[in-house]
């Protein structure tokens, strides 16, 4: 069988849950026994999200090969097996780049460079190259970012359209749209999806399906009049109910509205019955807990759920699998005057990772605060750092920081890689992707992995520095997990502690709802012994 696309596009409003719209697609091809792979076309011209504010773009996803990629990548993971790569998100910033470094080589000499066909063609062999990752694969499957409508989208949709000249038997076309409900008539309207669609024929661009993101029920009239007036099959105009509970349920709700059977129809694909049935074991233990365990997690960009969503979905997918629920305590790492009150009841605190010296301090004395009450303490990335600074300046009686922070400090227990000296330029020069990491075979994170050599996703530009190691060795902060060749410091864990342990890289890259990460796991059952509140302070307060 020839490789078949499916583009998913967006109309009338931003945020409709594309990215999990075209996760939720590809995990139900899987379970019909197809090999599918995911990519996210973004129109902004940043070559990837690396160097953008969180608040601006969520939080960056990375993948085994370095690439810093948009948070939809993080929903591409959870819901399939799609592979992931610097191949799976191109910008327009990517697209034009390639493009001028080719004029700049000859490669077009004599021509004018042009958006068709050059920069179309690069992004049509961007979709290509998605296809021929790796061997088998039946099913790309597109997502284009933005709006409709968009003046950035406009040579994504123009290769769409060519894509499909090339292609037409193989090549299909979702557009999901938005009814909002006019509160005065109480009623649901379809008029911005018939001008968004409207839209998209301007551009060539012929949707087979339309899927209606809706917050009250479609009735058949609503369908019909969407249908004669977007030219499609009546049978091919879906309700996408907004999902109550969890997200996970979103491919069950495409499956009860019967959008697999029409598409199968439409790409000639073989039916197969599916089994969903572990998927929903999932969901049922998500919602319907025994209990519950209550996290903190500090950090600077708090209010903003996009930032840290990856941590979020991994403490959940640990939580459903001890049966219990999660509720998340956000403290905003800025503001910690009270901490104590804001930590009441909390039974175990997270410190995702961050860039630069906002709120630092907060998560330095968090850590703190964690060590001497013994509550459990999971640092990620900046939150490992912040474990390392908080324990050299209360045990050590070091005036210490990281030189990331204050570059003239006494005692810069977390310094820069050594491989970072020379770097100038910010976007894509950190240390990023997967590196192996040895373990110590007496440490909880051992317990956790129950391997010796694991591989996780980086981030980072400074590290803890390795002269300070045996000074912290003897005092109860062990290192537990190394690069096995360059002995750079992945893991660190207080000893005298029921769970204090920091991390340089990233798990949350790679905890799935079906498949939680053994470190969170460990977290989360650590936070569960946890008997909250008035928590005894032991040893030296700083
Ligand atoms: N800012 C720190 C560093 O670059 C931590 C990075 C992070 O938390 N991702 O090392």
């Amino acid at each position: 069988m020839s490789i078949k696309t499916i583009f998913i596009t967006g109309g009338v409003l931003s945020s409709l849950g594309k990215g999990v719209t075209a996760a939720s697609l590809g995990f139900l091809l899987e379970r019909m026994g197809l090999k599918i792979a995911l990519i996210k076309l973004d129109p902004y011209l940043n070559i990837d999200p690396g160097t953008m504010n969180p608040y601006e773009h969520g939080e960056v996803y990375v993948t085994d090969d370095g690439s810093e990629t948009d948070l939809d990548l993080g929903h591409y993971h959870r819901f399939t097996n799609s592979p992931l790569s610097k191949i799976s998100n191109a910008t327009s910033g990517q697209i034009y780049n390639e493009v001028i470094q080719n004029e700049r080589r000859g490669k077009y000499l004599g021509r004018d460079v042009q958006v068709v066909p050059h920069i179309t063609d690069t992004i049509k062999q961007r979709i290509k190259d998605c296809g021929k990752q790796e061997d088998g694969i039946d099913i790309v499957l597109v997502e284009l970012g933005g709006t409709v409508g968009d003046i950035e989208s406009s040579p994504f949709l123009e290769a769409a359209k060519q894509y499909y000249s090339e292609r037409k038997d193989s090549t299909f076309f979702i557009h999901l749209t938005y009814l909002p409900f006019l509160a005065t008539t109480k009623e649901i309207k379809t008029k911005p999806t018939q001008h968004s669609v409207q839209e998209l024929q301007r551009a060539g661009v012929f949707p087979d399906f339309i899927f209606c993101r809706t917050s009250h029920p479609m009735t058949k009239e609503h369908k019909e009049k969407i249908a004669i007036n977007c030219s499609v099959d009546v049978s091919c105009v879906f309700e996408i109910s907004d999902i109550k509970g969890s997200i996970y349920k979103a491919p069950l709700h495409l499956y009860n509205e019967g959008i697999l059977d029409s598409l199968a129809n439409k790409l000639h694909l073989k039916k197969a019955p599916l089994d969903l049935s572990s998927w929903k074991m999932m969901i049922e233990s998500i919602e319907n807990p025994l209990g519950t365990v209550k996290i903190a997690v500090v950090g600077k960009y708090i209010e903003f759920d996009d930032a840290y969503k990856c941590i979020y979905e991994s403490l959940l997918h640990s939580a459903a699998s001890a049966s219990v629920s999660l509720e998340v305590v956000k403290v905003n790492s800025e503001n910690i005057d009270d901490l104590e009150e804001k930590l009441s009841g909390v039974q175990g605190v997270l410190i995702p990772g961050g860039f630069g010296n906002r709120g630092v301090e907060g998560k330095i004395i968090a850590a703190s605060y964690c060590r001497q009450r013994k509550i459990p303490y999971f640092g990620i990335c900046l939150g490992m750092q912040a474990l390392c600074i908080s324990f050299a300046r209360d045990v050590l009686n070091m005036d210490a920081d990281s030189s990331e922070l204050n570059p003239n400090c006494a005692s810069p227990v977390i310094s820069l890689l050594s491989e970072q000296e020379d770097v100038v330029d910010l976007g894509g020069t950190m240390r990023l992707g997967a590196y192996p990491c040895k373990l110590n075979k007496n440490s909880k994170a051992y317990e956790a992995y129950q391997t010796e050599f694991i591989s996780e996703r980086h981030r980072h530009r400074y590290e803890f520095d390795s002269r300070y190691k045996d000074q912290f060795e003897a005092n109860g902060c062990k290192i537990t997990g190394v690069h096995p060749e360059l002995g750079l410091v992945e893991i660190v864990e207080i000893t005298d502690h029921p769970w204090m342990v920091g991390v340089q890289f990233h798990p949350e890259f790679l905890s799935k709802p079906d498949k939680p990460h053994p470190l969170f796991s460990a977290f989360v059952n650590a936070s569960l012994k946890h008997v909250p509140n008035n928590e005894p302070v032991y040893e030296y307060q700083g």
